[in-house]
């Protein structure tokens, strides 16, 4: 196990791209941490860093207090998994497990011993005597995984893992992936683009955007204390709905709606005749009045029943929003309905700066 430190970490790639900005980060011993964005935003750039395969511009990159940024990929002593596995097809499961022991010239015997307990650990002990083109996708993955962690390497590395696996698949893979940590207790940086992947595996998260980091904190500190637009926008499905206007007499107004926005936030009068944004979870809204709450009225458009809970969609004037309400209370589609924001789920954001208003 390692800790990692990213000091002020830049990326320009030769054709003068600008991929990465002062990257900061702090990594504990065994912590579990996902990069996460849209694509194109620099996680895998990020990643390719701290692995080796790319040089870093700019800052410094320490593994356990030491300076690393000019060590090889195997100085690094990291293990990574991509999207695609990258098996050898010719080669049994065993020996795609094998592969890295053997090339070091491991003897036979603690190969075998490894191999076996890593195969325990993926549930690939009935599967070593096959090729990996008589194995599922999920499977497969399995095997790229044990390859990478039979290395007992201190820093474990995954760039979207999941993405060539069905829906299925990738939740069993994303609950194995999670145990696997668990017993290696490697520190482990994971890659996607999939905030449900995110929010579900990570100790903490990093959302980047733009080459930029927007927000670093655990799955809970993103949800509740997103502290701009683009997270509460990205953490969350449905995503966050947000309303746009102009604050008038303290108040915003849309549809048939006049919020008092200084029951919310007391310092509003400097956002006075600006533009700013409120937003509110679809899950955290109620139906009918409640009394520490912002009652709305909007009309129903759509509804998705999804089993427990039903996607309505509603709009009030030009707002478009979503709400989550329980599938027995699924309302009827073209009437009117009121439904209220608890206050305490209510957030206000800057929309020149797009920051939090606190
Ligand atoms: P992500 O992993 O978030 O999808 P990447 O880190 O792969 O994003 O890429 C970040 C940005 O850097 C993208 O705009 C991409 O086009 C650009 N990029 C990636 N590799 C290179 C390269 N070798 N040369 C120039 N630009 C690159």
């Amino acid at each position: 196990m390692a800790y990692l430190t990213l000091k002020n970490i830049n990326k320009i790639y030769p054709n003068g791209y600008h991929a990465v900005h002062n990257f900061n980060l702090e990594i504990e011993k065994g912590e579990f941490v996902v990069f996460v964005g849209p694509s194109g935003c620099g996680k895998s750039t990020t990643l390719r860093m701290i692995a080796g395969l790319e040089d870093i511009s700019g800052g410094e990159f320490l593994i356990d207090g030491k300076r690393a940024n000019e060590l090889g990929p195997r100085e690094r002593e990291v293990a990574m998994v991509f999207q695609s596995y990258a098996l050898y097809p010719q080669m049994t499961v065993y020996d795609n497990i094998a592969f890295g022991l053997t090339l070091q010239g491991v003897d036979e015997d603690v190969i075998e011993k490894r191999v076996q307990n890593t195969a325990r650990i993926l549930g690939l002990t009935e599967y070593l005597d096959r090729l990996p083109r008589a194995l599922s996708g999920g499977q497969r993955q399995r095997v790229a995984i044990g390859r990478a962690i039979i290395r007992k390497v201190g820093i474990f590395l995954m760039d979207e893992p999941l993405s060539n696996l069905d829906a299925k698949q990738r939740v069993t893979m994303r609950y194995e992936i999670a145990q696997i940590h668990r017993e290696t207790g490697a520190t482990t940086i994971y890659v996607t683009h999939d905030q449900t992947e995110a929010m579900t595996l990570a100790d903490r998260i990093v959302v980047m955007k733009d080459g930029y980091v927007q927000q670093i904190g655990t799955p809970y500190e993103l949800y509740y204390k997103p502290a701009n637009v683009f997270v509460a926008g990205f953490i969350g499905e449905p995503p966050m709905n947000f309303v746009r206007g102009t604050v008038q007499n303290g108040c915003l107004a849309f549809g048939d709606n006049r919020l008092d926005l200084k029951r919310k936030y007391a310092g509003i009068d400097r956002y006075e005749g600006k533009e700013i944004v409120l937003g509110f979870r679809p899950e955290a809204i109620v139906l009918g009045e409640a009394p520490e709450g912002y009652p709305i009225t909007c009309r129903v458009e759509l509804t998705e029943m999804l089993g427990d809970n039903t996607n309505v969609y509603v709009t009030a004037g030009d707002t478009q929003a979503i709400l989550k309400v329980d599938s027995h209370d699924t309302p009827e589609t073209d009437v009117d309905i009121t439904f209220s924001i608890p206050l305490e789920s209510v957030y206000l954001f800057d929309a020149g700066t797009e920051n939090v208003i606190e």
